[in-house]
């Protein structure tokens, strides 16, 4: 199906003309058709699967078409769980309502509070955000939701990992009214939160689910490598980045630290990186962003902060120096490449701290990886050998028990929550409320 052939409003039709998009994917002919008939939505496809139009067109259809309920209010509230993916969202909204008199603007943290309320006051039609500041808005009143026709979380499931549940549950009272319409995307949508969740926000909604991530994702290559500790993490990470020629790649690593450790390791191997993490001001992150989007930087090293909804055009591989501590987040990291039906290639380093990961991750795609070797790199670490069907089934795609004691021990540590992830994505942890992500 093309977008040609949808009832859409001419403005919207030369909107995506320009932005070269003729037919639709998977999920947006799911999605959209449904969208349109003002149906509340519950949505998972696979990364880079097209998700932002499939909400976004709908949305701003019916904005198009359809009486304002109020003046003041804005129409639309798009929510995402880093400030990186709400930009890029508020880019994509931008791009298709520019010439249609709808405004938009993009509210997040570290970005100064002043302006943002001083924006507010202007009466976009519609607002994409990150749930905190939004929250904050709400509570000083600069921002009344009333006459909220549209509320989208894309990312759901990581809002509510993040610790965002109460500050989405108050967005939704401030917009509870019987037309509102509802949408939620993401790649992984299983927790036992989302749907509470959904249960909460949606009404009656239409469940989208287009090829279940637990098969995979045939367009990303992912190769494994045994490793035996950080220097070996080391001169692995710089043969696979030397793979294939200097193709631009995102590191993923555990913490903060290791992400400037590994730019200064990489720079004496003359590989241009640049790290991004959480608590670098918002004009870094902003700068470093840019450099890596427009290619000035060859390899970003990350944390999880850059694990979703991140579409950049030229990532050729993603590299787990360390694997995540959950299953879904493995889906995402590696869904930063092989977007829009490209190929992508996704290689993880895997040392003894990481073997309760892979399980868990196994267990989730339902797939059992073999290891490559490079020549001269071999590890004596092998595995601990536990087969994962040994392990209960991981339903929520974070590392389960198992009776092996080794990796049980392994699983306390990574089933733990762990403050300085939140704080990674810009987020301190208070018991109120997250202030900020
Ligand atoms: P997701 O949210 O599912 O991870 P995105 O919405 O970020 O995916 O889209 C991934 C990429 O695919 C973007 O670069 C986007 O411009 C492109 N894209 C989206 N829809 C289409 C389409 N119908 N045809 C071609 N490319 C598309
Ligand atoms: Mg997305």
């Amino acid at each position: 199906m093309d977008f040609k052939d949808l009832p859409l409003d001419n403005r919207l039709q030369t909107a995506l003309d320009t932005m070269q998009v003729a037919t639709l994917t998977p999920v947006q002919e799911q999605a959209i058709p449904k969208g349109l008939m003002g149906k509340d939505l519950l949505a998972s496809s696979k990364t880079g699967s097209g998700k932002t139009l499939a909400f976004l067109v709908p949305a701003v259809q019916r904005l198009l078409s359809q009486k304002a309920l109020s003046k003041r209010d804005p129409r639309a509230l798009i929510l995402a769980p880093t400030r990186e993916l709400a930009k890029q969202v508020f880019g994509v909204a931008k791009a298709l309502t520019s010439k249609q008199g709808l405004q938009c603007t993009v509210i997040v943290g570290g970005e100064n509070y002043n302006d943002q309320a001083k924006a507010l006051r202007r009466n976009p039609h519609i607002v994409v955000g990150t749930a905190g500041r939004i929250f904050d808005h709400l509570e000083a009143r600069h921002l009344f939701l009333n006459g909220l026709e549209l509320l989208i979380l894309d990312e759901a499931d990581r809002m509510l990992e993040l610790g965002f549940e109460k500050a989405l549950q108050y967005i939704h009272k401030s917009a509870d009214h019987r037309k509102r319409q509802t949408m939620m995307f993401s790649a992984t949508m299983d927790s036992a939160e989302i749907s509470h969740m959904t249960q909460l926000m949606l009404k009656s909604p239409e469940k989208i689910r287009i090829d279940k991530v637990a098969t995979g994702h045939e367009d990303i290559a992912q190769r494994f490598y045994f490793a035996d500790g950080v220097e070996h993490k080391n001169d692995l990470l710089v043969k696979c980045l030397k793979l294939e020629g200097r193709e631009q790649a995102l590191v993923f690593t555990a913490t903060r630290d290791d992400t400037q450790r590994i730019v200064q390791w990489l720079k004496q191997h003359q590989i241009s990186a640049a790290f991004l993490h959480g608590e670098l001001l918002q004009n870094q992150r902003s700068a470093v962003i840019n450099d890596f989007t427009r290619g000035k930087t060859g390899v970003l090293v990350t944390t999880d902060l850059a694990s979703r909804g991140l579409d950049i055009a030229n990532i050729a591989k993603v590299i787990n120096y360390d694997l995540p501590k959950f299953a879904d987040e493995y889906i995402h990291r590696i869904g930063r490449t092989g977007r829009a039906g490209n190929q992508g290639k996704a290689a993880s380093l895997v040392s003894k701290k990481d073997w309760a990961s892979l399980l868990a991750i196994q267990e989730r795609l339902k797939h059992r990886f073999e290891f490559s070797v490079f020549d001269g790199l071999e590890a004596s670490f092998k595995g601990l050998g536990l087969h994962p069907k040994q392990s209960k089934a991981a339903g929520s795609g974070k590392p389960q028990a198992t009776k092996h004691k080794k990796v049980k021990d392994q699983r306390k540590k990574t089933t733990r929550f762990d403050p300085s992830q939140s704080r990674e994505l810009g987020f301190v942890p208070v018991k109120r409320k997250p202030k900020d992500e």
